[in-house]
């Protein structure tokens, strides 16, 4: 089948090439986000393959939709940025990728956790410069501490089990409790318990109901200094909010793999351009702040599952296979 493959980067084309031996679709890969301004490049192709940040809307869809489009593969777990109704009404299916290696972004999570409380990214730039003083990189034990985790699906019940792992305390929100999160320790809470944490870490999707579920309200039931980490989507943060909680020492730090703003920059090179974006610029001038850009994801084992899962929904769509993948509304 053929594939119009959007925002294909190039460590994704060498092993999606490799991948494909087995599977044998046309894959013509764009570096281009898919947006109502580069739809038309998908003419003809039935299946289009998008990530996260590729704004797969109702305009975008209908213009999918013209040009005989009947499959969209996003190559990530999370399915915010495209409209499922829209699709629905045009009988586009979507397929995501469910299962990849969870522990990929768990382990980044928990490597935020440690960076960020033991200052390891100060100490790095520190003593690139000849300066070995340990003033200003006091942090504290894990051992013993309270950790939230919001969301308790696949990669929060890793991360707890982390955790749980480090000697912590291991608390959770969820609207479905999982066995799983009990079994390995996780106790679940009411919201307000949210005040006993030390490190709260978000693993929840966003939807209309986590959107900004960490708010100003949110960050003042905090306990005062707390870390607050986030590899799971930008809008879970109302981010202006947690600048001030920063400015006030209400929040103690902030670690973030995604960013509300981050279509647009992420996955960019701009380090020779001046960014617009004065929010981004403010948290990373924060000492306690540290941004990646979406990369926790980002194994060798994550990545070759992503691309695997993806030729493989597509051949099942081409030879009329149930999806396995499909996201149904
Ligand atoms: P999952 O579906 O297994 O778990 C999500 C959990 O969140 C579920 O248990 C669900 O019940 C819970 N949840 C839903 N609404 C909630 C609410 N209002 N309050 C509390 N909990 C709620 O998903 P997963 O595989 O663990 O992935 C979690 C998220 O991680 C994804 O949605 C995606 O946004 C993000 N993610 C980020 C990266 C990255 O590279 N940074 C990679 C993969 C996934």
């Amino acid at each position: 089948m053929r594939i119009a493959i959007f925002s294909a980067k190039s460590y994704e084309r060498t092993l999606l090439d490799e991948l494909n031996a087995s599977h044998q679709h046309d894959l013509v890969y764009f570096d281009t986000l898919l947006e109502l301004g580069t739809a038309s490049l998908a003419a003809g192709f039935p299946a289009v393959s998008v990530f996260v940040n590729d704004p797969v809307d109702g305009k975008v869809l209908s213009r999918l939709a013209e040009g005989g489009t009947k499959l969209v593969a996003t190559r990530s777990t999370g399915f915010n940025h495209i409209d499922l109704e829209a699709a629905k009404k045009h009988g586009i299916a979507v397929v995501r990728v469910t299962n990849y290696s969870p522990n990929s972004v768990a382990e980044f999570a928990v490597g935020l956790i440690l960076v960020l409380n033991r200052k390891i990214h100060r100490a790095y730039n520190r003593t690139r410069e000849g300066n070995f003083e340990l003033d200003g990189l006091m942090g504290f034990d894990l051992v013993g501490r309270t950790v939230a985790v919001i969301g308790t699906g696949k990669i929060g019940t890793i991360f707890a089990r982390i955790m749980a792992g480090f000697g912590c305390e291991v608390i959770g929100f969820d609207v479905h409790r999982s066995s799983e999160f009990e079994r390995i320790g996780g106790r679940y809470v009411d919201a307000e318990d949210i005040e006993k944490a030390d490190v709260v870490s978000l693993h929840c999707p966003l939807t209309p109901e986590t959107y900004h579920i960490v708010s100003a309200r949110t960050l003042s039931r905090m306990k005062r200094g707390a870390l607050l980490i986030n590899t799971s989507r930008g809008g879970l943060i109302d981010t202006e909010a947690a600048i001030e909680a920063l400015k006030s020492g209400q929040l103690g730090g902030m670690a973030i793999d995604v960013y509300e703003q981050e279509a647009g920059l992420f996955f960019k090179d701009l380090s020779s351009t001046v960014i617009p974006d004065d929010v981004i610029q403010r948290l990373v001038s924060f000492p306690n702040v540290i941004v990646t850009g979406h990369q926790a994801f980002f194994t060798r084992e994550a990545l070759g599952t992503i691309l695997e899962t993806t030729l493989a929904s597509v051949s099942d769509f081409a030879a009329g296979r149930p999806l396995a993948n499909q996201i149904t509304i």
